[in-house]
């Protein structure tokens, strides 16, 4: 074994190259971030050659002094931290004086600058020796200049993807700083070509507009939620715009893009219900919080943080989002020029449970926003006029809506009885009604018709309501449910005589481990010996259900789970199955007062507007829609 020494500082710092810059695209975001950083009002990129050729970030920041050029170079040299508390109040996008130093050690780099106070210089690295300085003339700010990236590193090199990949990566990048700053004024160009223009927003939703269009700018929903330290600021798309990846979810912790799993979920969990399987939510949120709170020390490229307290963040986020979406009218508007609603909804009344993929769905037309919380200029201010507390939200669910009317649903022994005997909203505070999504008795008063035995057609103040029966009703039931599985208040049904099932070795296994989870939803079962299951008793819900066939459809659903699903998911997976096997079918024939009670139902839905699996329950025909496909204008 050789002797141990200290390695020359360009080892060093290619070393941390490795790290830090893995693609074009990492110089492009670690430069922007040092013009941000520098006070910069205007930032041009250009790029030559997917950024292999050049990297050219401009700025007119601060600038960097001639004399402190040199250092500016050098590895672990830095102006934004002193100390090694500072590393725990980091206000600026850098403070590991580290990037310059890394993208010096594999390319050739210029880079000009003049400070107000001085006049300019410039420095040039001049491999294998130690760069140079000289004055030069130059306007106020900063320029870098990155050639030949990865030179010197060829394996390195030899990775870099086509053009076309590496230019997708560098406008990754890019959009995630001019999102984060939408104050500063960004381009974009590649080969002499202006890829993104982006002048000076006044809002990040205009910033969102110039850069990814009209039509996704139109379906965001505004998202406010604060306490004392926390607050989540920002947009999330209607369930009309979603991706096969998540990609489109940008997430800023105090001006900084980050991916974090655990906010991701959140969104999701938002989500559920709302979207296809297989679809990803869109979101452009911001999180602020005292820079106390999150070490953003833990990961070189700095693109993942740790919190102190992430469950809090989880939650925070998870119910705001929650809260907004209650208040917003997400139903799902027929267009013109997309494919004939007809037959995309015969499609959508397939068999069920099984979701389909998006595509031919009714969920891809686009929708748009109506009602109360549809404006598009909502300040946060006026959002936050809807934020209710907790305990509220928690209310609102179709127990207590002050809609609710116990009796119109009891008559006749009819399929939809189980939503008997709520109790009258007294403590609702006064107003709530108008924070719902549709006027109060929208479609309480409207009559409607059962059509093909599946749909029921409505008048809404919005124009000719198409409502799904089946997928209404288990949205109905979903709902009713899960808040009772919530309050632990199932309804249950004892067993005289408790039945012996027969399943497989490992459906036996996977209903007997998962117990307390089942019990939550009103089915108790214990051993019997072998593979046999005792049930003992079921939800009322499914009275019209035999026990065994019962278990034997929650066995199969735990087995086909795999290995340690989340819990949370589990106990979802069995809501939906459980609302989809007691909801009315295309198919059923109603009766005048069941449709009655059905569309009063939908008045209380918490989400009225999509069934669990993310299918809409209803399509709207605007009047507009209807005057044009009539040549009425
Ligand atoms: P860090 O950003 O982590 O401090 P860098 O290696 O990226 O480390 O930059 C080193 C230093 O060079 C910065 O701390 C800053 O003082 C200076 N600097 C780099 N780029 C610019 C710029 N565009 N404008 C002004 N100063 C800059
Ligand atoms: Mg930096």
């Amino acid at each position: 074994m050789s002797s141990i020494e200290q390695l020359p500082a360009n080892v060093v710092n290619k070393i941390a190259a490795g790290e830090v810059i893995e693609r074009p695209a990492s110089v492009v975001k670690e430069l922007i971030e040092n013009s941000v950083d520098s006070g910069a009002t205007r930032i041009d990129v250009e790029i030559e050659q997917g950024g292999s050729g050049l990297i050219r970030v401009v700025d007119d920041g601060s600038g960097i002094a001639g004399d402190q050029l040199l250092l500016a170079l050098t590895s672990h040299a830095t102006s934004k931290i002193r100390s090694d508390e500072d590393l725990f109040r980091v206000r600026t996008l850098g403070f590991r004086g580290e990037a310059l130093a890394s993208i010096a050690a594999v390319s050739r780099m210029q880079i000009r600058s003049r400070t107000p106070a001085a006049s300019g210089a410039q420095i040039e690295t001049t491999h294998p020796e130690e760069p140079q300085v000289a004055p030069c003339g130059c306007p106020l700010g900063t320029t870098v200049e990155v050639r030949d990236l990865f030179f010197n590193t060829p394996v390195r090199r030899k990775f870099l993807r086509t053009t076309q990949t590496e230019i997708g990566h560098i406008t990754e990048s890019f959009s995630r700083l001019a999102l984060a700053y939408p104050a500063i004024h960004f381009t974009l160009s590649h080969n002499s070509r202006v890829l993104h223009e982006l002048p000076p927003a006044d809002s990040r939703k205009g910033r969102i507009r110039t850069f990814f269009g009209d039509d996704l700018a139109d379906g965001l929903i505004e998202v406010y939620g604060e306490d004392e330290e926390l607050r989540v600021s920002g947009y999330a798309a209607d369930p009309g715009h979603s991706r096969g990846n998540n990609r489109m979810q940008f997430l800023f912790l105090n001006g900084r893009f980050i991916r974090d799993r655990s906010l991701q979920h959140a969104l999701n969990e938002a989500y559920r219900g709302l979207l296809m399987t297989g679809r990803y939510p869109i979101c452009f949120l911001t999180m602020q919080m005292p820079a106390e709170m999150v070490d953003v020390n833990v990961h070189p490229t700095k693109l993942e943080v740790r919190f102190q307290d992430g469950g809090r963040i989880y939650s925070h986020l998870l119910g705001t989002l929650r809260t907004q979406f209650l208040n917003t009218d997400l139903t799902a508007k027929v267009q013109t020029g997309h494919a004939s609603p007809s037959g995309e909804s015969g499609a959508n009344s397939a068999s069920r449970p099984t979701a389909p993929t998006d595509s031919g769905s009714p969920f891809a037309l686009p929708t748009s926003l109506a009602g109360p919380n549809a404006g598009d200029e909502t300040s946060p201010a006026h959002v936050s006029e809807f934020r209710l507390p907790a305990h509220v939200v928690q209310g609102l669910t179709t127990e207590s809506h002050p809609l609710s009317n116990p009796h119109a649903l009891t008559q006749g022994g009819n399929r939809l009885t189980h939503f008997t005997e709520r109790p009258p909203a007294a403590d609702l505070p006064n107003g709530i009604q108008s924070h719902r999504s549709e006027p109060a008795g929208a479609t309480e008063s409207a009559a409607a018709m059962q059509v093909l035995n599946r749909y029921l057609i409505a008048e809404s103040p919005d124009g000719v309501l198409v409502i799904d029966q089946h997928a209404l009703h288990e949205r109905i039931l979903y709902e009713e449910i899960r808040t009772k599985v919530l309050a632990k208040a199932v309804e249950t049904q004892a067993l005289l005589v408790p039945e012996p099932v027969d399943l497989s070795p490992a459906e036996a296994a996977s209903v007997l481990g998962q117990t307390e989870l089942l019990e939550q939803l009103g089915i108790r079962v214990e051993a019997f010996g072998g593979d046999t299951v005792l049930i003992s008793s079921y939800p009322a819900m499914l009275a019209n259900w035999s026990p065994a066939e019962l278990l034997r459809t929650v066995a199969e659903q735990l087995t086909s789970a795999g290995k340690a699903p989340e819990r949370r998911d589990l106990l979802d997976e069995l809501l939906h199955m459980i609302s989809c096997k007691a909801a009315i079918k295309a198919g059923d024939r109603l009766s005048p007062t069941e449709v009655e009670a059905l569309l009063q139902q939908r008045e209380l839905a918490r989400d009225a507007h999509h069934c669990p699996h993310g299918r809409p329950t209803a399509l709207v025909f605007t009047r507009e829609e209807l005057d044009k496909r009539f040549k009425r204008t």
